[in-house]
């Protein structure tokens, strides 16, 4: 049988994932984003002349999918990343730790980096390897999910332990403070990233802007296997035939039909979007039920000379959290300074945490220089908040109007909102619609 188009709503990482696999199969499609590129929120920004990413991004070996589709798509996945073993630093109040995972098969590589973790006592690293234990073993029921800050307090893990592993862990990987934090979802990645092969857990930074790591190629491999991608072009609305979604409306006024619409966009834009049906009810209360969380990125261009000790370091007090020297990138004196979290805790205003972004770097440095220039990012909706109980209210890829489906990192991948959680989501919405065409459920 001959199919119209797949039309789908943004050019994120989820909906650029949903198009590859669709146009890998065969499928016609059409990609709408309303931006100028495509990416999303992970995307290409400028800085003066220089090219850096609306945050800095990191993936970890365990990001299969992402990888698979970065090299499907033509990326050299080698030379666009650079792979490091596990090495986590993390510094603050006068304390220091260190973790290097040694050349050991998985879960022996982590045992031993926390039994050899420099900055802590010997009971602090017995209890800390006690929790990470418990944590890739347990398997809670949607419904049993607990704070991941009640789970530490249950492993007895010392105040110490809680500001320079688990804060740092739990920012980085579900952008959500510990007491706020779903167990089960930080079981999973770590399950996912410690618990299988030791590459699972190296450590992935980006060599190329985030536009050129994966949107360029993935919008050119669509339009080779015959689908357009069309930027700025907003959906406002869907057309419905019967009970069966038959088209979307643009903001031009235009309209394009198609058997078939995903909606590849977050939570509130999906819900301005999903028709007034008593079918999609419990769709949209879910949609409704996801809250964000913010994330700053603070670029410091220093004359080339000034480095950080290493590619990435945690810092465990005031508003930074995590530093990224940018000469990875070829970007020499470039340093990337990541505030997450809210006001009080992260000012408001750019040129304040700018001067903090700085601070930071002089403390870490021991120096006294200034940034000669600055720009600062702020993603209010960054990632959805990772609360105990979340999974419950992420929504499928099929919804009970026909020819509806969703994609996007909110969606039910059990990941947290990252790409891999995205590119996850959009392969698995394209082929369960894929599915749907063959009359499977
Ligand atoms: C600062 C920051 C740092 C991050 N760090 C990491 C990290 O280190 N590692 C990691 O794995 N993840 C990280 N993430 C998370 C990751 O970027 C996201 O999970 C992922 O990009 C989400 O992709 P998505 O396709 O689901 O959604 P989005 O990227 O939000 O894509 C949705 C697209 O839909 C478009 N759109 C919306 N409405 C319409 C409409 N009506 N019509 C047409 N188009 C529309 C939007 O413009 C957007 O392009 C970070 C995110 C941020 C913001």
């Amino acid at each position: 049988m001959k199919h119209a188009a797949v039309v789908i709503v943004g050019a994120g990482w989820a909906g650029l994932a949903c198009a590859v696999e669709l146009s890998r199969q065969g499928r016609p499609v059409i990609l709408l984003e309303s931006a100028r590129q495509p990416g999303g929120r992970a995307r290409r920004a400028p800085f003066g002349s220089l090219r850096v990413d609306n945050g800095q991004h990191l993936l970890m070996g365990a990001c299969h999918e992402t990888l698979r589709l970065m090299h499907l798509v033509g990326v050299d996945t080698a030379q666009a990343l650079r792979r490091l073993p596990f090495d986590l630093h993390v510094v603050g109040g006068g304390e220091a730790l260190h973790l290097k995972a040694p050349a050991l098969p998985a879960p022996l590589h982590m045992a031993a980096a926390l039994l050899t973790a420099r900055g802590l006592s010997v009971g602090e690293r017995l209890a800390a390897l006690r929790c990470a234990a418990a944590l890739t073993r347990l398997r809670l029921a949607e419904a049993d999910d607990l704070p991941l800050g009640d789970l530490l307090q249950r492993y007895r893990q010392s105040p110490r332990l809680q500001r320079l592993l688990w804060a740092p862990l739990a920012q980085a990987i579900l952008n959500t403070p510990p007491e706020h934090a779903s167990s089960r979802l930080m079981a999973r990645v770590l399950r996912d990233a410690m618990g299988r092969s030791r590459h699972d857990s190296d450590l992935l930074l980006f060599r190329t802007d985030l536009g050129s790591a994966f949107p360029d190629h993935a919008i050119d491999f669509i339009e080779r296997h015959g689908g357009s991608v069309r930027l700025c072009s907003r959906a406002t609305g869907l057309a419905l035939e019967g009970q069966r979604v038959s088209g979307v409306a643009l903001q031009d006024g235009t309209a394009l039909s198609a058997d078939a619409v995903v909606l590849a966009v977050p939570p509130y834009a999906a819900l301005r979007l999903l028709p007034d049906q008593p079918a999609l009810q419990a769709t949209a209360s879910q949609l409704r039920r996801l809250d964000s969380q913010p994330i700053a990125t603070i670029y410091l261009r220093y004359p080339p000379s000034v480095r950080l000790p290493e590619a990435m370091i945690g810092l465990a007090e005031g508003p930074i959290q995590w530093l990224f020297d940018r000469a990875l990138y070829g970007q020499h004196g470039l340093i990337a300074a990541i505030a997450g979290g809210s006001p009080p805790a992260v000012p408001t205003d750019n040129t304040a945490l700018a001067a903090a972004a700085a601070d930071a770097v002089n403390r870490l440095l021991g120096s006294t220089v200034t940034p000669l220039d600055h720009r600062v990012i702020r993603e209010q909706r960054a990632t959805f908040t990772a609360r105990p109980g979340i999974d419950a209210r992420r929504p499928g890829h099929a919804t009970p109007l026909a020819g509806l489906w969703l994609a996007g990192d909110h969606t039910a991948t059990g990941y947290p909102a990252t790409l891999e959680g995205a590119v996850r989501s959009g392969v698995e919405c394209a082929r369960y619609l894929l599915q749907s065409d063959n009359g499977q459920p």
